[in-house]
């Protein structure tokens, strides 16, 4: 299981050029992602993270195998899709499926490249993408209340589970047509767990990835379209990272030992590829375990919060079904002991069961049954 980020934006804000430069990164990577089958509008990216190394080295693993990220294009967004311009909605469907949005903003300027409203202006470009995410949110919930209000529910606890998404679908449509997004209503367990199924646009998490002149890398707040692009995304409740598409994809040209030099000749210390992760594991609450023995040493993305059978389902669904218990060391104990039975002689391997939460670095071995 590899988290989804779903790659929108306006024609000619620089997508193409980020998801290829995603792509050939994946491409690069390919060996670390030996069991990944990848469709052509899906790029990979691996998530950096120095402990996998550590581990890898102190259990003599055969390989090191990161989390990752995947990124799908889903081109096409225009004004009017919600009504069935462009894609329109065969692309909203494809951003049902993912976990979080990233919307490309353009903040570079460049009269040689078209934009679709006549000039960069992130405001507005902003305000069409999100229209649209709410027209087709709007259109959903419509539907579904037609359903609901017929009342098929056959016994009394669907009843219940029914009345709370009616509930929770009336308040989300009101925020919608005041503009706000689905995100920003105040749902409870019960109603946030009724109207999941729909996979509301709105409900996704958004990063706005401000696409800037390699100029303007170092310094981005010079540049007043980001600034404008901030202060959205505030409002909004969403992230945002900046970025230049461009130097993403000349550094996927450059040989490894050559894009410190050249990002650090940029005033920058890491590719954008790197930023744009770690937001995302910041904005949907992401954590890390991992696996490690003899034949690889492994990360994990879990949700945090996750138990450690539901973390155990993650690697494969059976693990989850015949969990009987986690053995379970911090990473840093692990590195102090120096190997799983160094850890396990010292008393620092625990014993979990159902209800430990996973916490951030642990590394662990599930006992299961099936
Ligand atoms: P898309 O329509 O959003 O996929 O946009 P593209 O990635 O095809 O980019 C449109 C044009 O803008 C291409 O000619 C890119 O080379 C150019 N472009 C993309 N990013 C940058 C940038 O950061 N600076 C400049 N000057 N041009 C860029």
């Amino acid at each position: 299981m590899s988290l989804r980020a779903g790659i929108v934006g306006l024609p000619n804000v620089g997508k193409s050029t980020l998801f290829n430069a995603v792509v050939e990164n994946g491409k690069a990577q390919a060996a670390n992602f030996p069991f990944c089958t990848i469709e052509p509008n899906v790029g990979i990216v691996a998530v950096p993270d120095p402990r996998l190394h550590v581990l890898s080295k102190l259990s003599k693993s055969q390989r090191a195998v990161p989390a990752s990220i995947e990124f799908v294009d889903i081109a096409g967004l225009v004004k009017g899709a919600s009504q069935g311009e462009g894609l329109g909605n065969k692309f909203l469907s494809h951003i049902r499926e993912v976990d979080s949005i990233l919307q490309v903003v353009r903040c570079f300027e460049d009269n040689d490249i078209v934009h679709v409203n006549g000039k960069v202006d992130p405001k507005s470009d902003i305000d069409v993408i999100n229209l649209e995410l709410v027209f087709s949110d709007l259109d959903q919930i419509e539907k579904r209340l037609e359903k609901l209000k017929k009342g098929k529910a056959k016994d009394s606890q669907s009843k219940v589970k029914e009345e709370a998404e009616k509930y929770a679908l009336e308040k989300i449509q009101q925020a919608l047509m005041d503009g706000k997004p689905a995100r920003s209503v105040a749902l409870n367990y019960y109603e946030k767990d009724a109207v999941k199924h729909l996979c509301l646009l709105t409900m996704k998490p958004i990063i706005y990835v401000a696409n800037v002149a390699e100029s303007d890398l170092a310094e981005p707040e010079n540049n007043p379209h980001v600034n404008d692009v901030k202060n959205l995304a505030s409002e909004l409740q969403s992230g945002i990272v900046t970025i230049s598409a461009q130097v993403e994809s000349e550094l996927t040209e450059l040989p490894s030992e050559e894009r410190t030099e050249f990002l650090k000749s940029l005033g920058v210390s890491e590719s954008g590829l790197g930023n744009l992760i770690r937001e995302t594991y910041s904005l949907l609450g992401l954590r890390t375990y991992f696996t490690s023995g003899e034949k690889e040493s492994k990360a994990w993305t879990i949700l945090a919060g996750m138990t450690a059978p539901q973390a155990a389902g993650v690697i494969h669904s059976d693990f989850e079904k015949g969990f009987i218990r986690a053995e379970t060391v911090s990473y840093d104990d692990f590195v102090a002991a120096g190997s799983l039975a160094a850890a396990r002689e010292k008393g620092l391997l625990r014993s979990e069961g159902k209800d430990y939460v996973v916490q951030e670095g642990d590394v662990m071995l599930f006992r299961f049954n099936v």
